[in-house]
């Protein structure tokens, strides 16, 4: 059994002093083949998420040292509610919309021994989660595992110090690189929001959008970067190229207090989608 790893990286630099750069861009090893074997509990049921599962429950766990952010924006938005807020929107309109429940302090969350590794390949991620994930036998529940982890993601091999996160297709895991956050934003706040936009997109592709999974209502699929959307204003746009546009993405949400990342295109796909 193979799966594929959908990789975000980060491919930005700090342009401006308040906002600096976001990630986004997604690589080619997205449609890579990882080969990685996945245990039948850790399998996540695409079909069965959109007409059985009426609970949605996210867990988080880290390695000390690369903790989440957690607080609230000046607004008193709390960074765990964005993430929250997009899984909603995923589901808004459909006669499921489930209950989703994600933690949003640190007490919420679950520390896990530090692995001290210096880099993680898609089976030592799979494997970790393994050890995580509860033994869940309920198809109205869907269990989600987050899990913070300091290193890089091995590749090929090697060590990528760009990428920032990654979701394991198939399954309900997504990985996210700490030291590699911390290192594309110059603020906090934006470093928080950088932080849940990761987060929000690996839950896109392991929900089936852009295309994977879950079918398109109108075109949006970037050919060149599969699984994204052509939507540069998007959250499952591959890369969000240019601290201008970053920054408006970012004050965009800010000013308006809408948390949806998705475009209209990405939550027809979802909202739509009859299994
Ligand atoms: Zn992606
Ligand atoms: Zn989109």
């Amino acid at each position: 059994m193979s799966h594929n790893v959908s990789i975000i990286r980060n491919l930005f630099i700090a342009l401006v002093p308040t906002f600096f750069l976001m990630m986004t861009g997604c690589s080619s090893g997205d449609s890579s083949d990882s080969g990685v074997a996945v245990d039948e509990g850790l399998r996540l049921d695409l079909p069965g998420l959109y007409s059985t599962v009426r609970y949605i429950n996210v867990k988080v766990v880290y390695e000390p040292g690369a903790e989440p952010f957690i607080g609230s924006t000046s607004g008193g938005i709390e960074y765990w509610s964005m993430f929250e807020e997009n899984i909603r929107a995923l589901f808004q309109g459909r006669s499921i919309e489930p209950q989703v429940s994600v933690p949003k302090s640190l007490s919420e969350m679950n520390r896990i021994d530090s692995r001290n590794q210096p880099s993680w390949t898609a089976e030592e991620i799979v494997d970790l989660a393994g050890g995580i994930a509860g033994t869940v036998d309920d198809p109205s529940i869907a269990e989600m595992y987050v899990m913070f982890l300091g290193g890089y993601f091995n590749e090929d091999g090697g060590d990528n110090p760009k990428v920032v996160g990654v979701s394991v297709t198939g399954t309900p895991i997504i990985a996210i690189f700490k030291n590699v956050i911390l290192t594309t934003s110059a603020t906090f706040l934006v470093a928080s929001y950088v932080e849940q936009a990761t987060v929000v997109h690996e839950f896109g592709h392991l929900a089936g959008i852009v295309d994977s999974g879950v079918p398109m209502v109108s075109p949006h699929l970037d050919p060149e970067h599969l699984k994204h959307c052509t939507n540069d204003a998007c959250v499952m746009y591959w890369q969000n190229e240019g601290a201008e546009d970053l920054s408006l993405f970012v004050q965009q949400m800010i000013d308006t207090g809408s948390l949806v990342m998705f475009c209209d295109q990405c939550l027809q796909d979802t909202r739509s989608y009859i299994p």
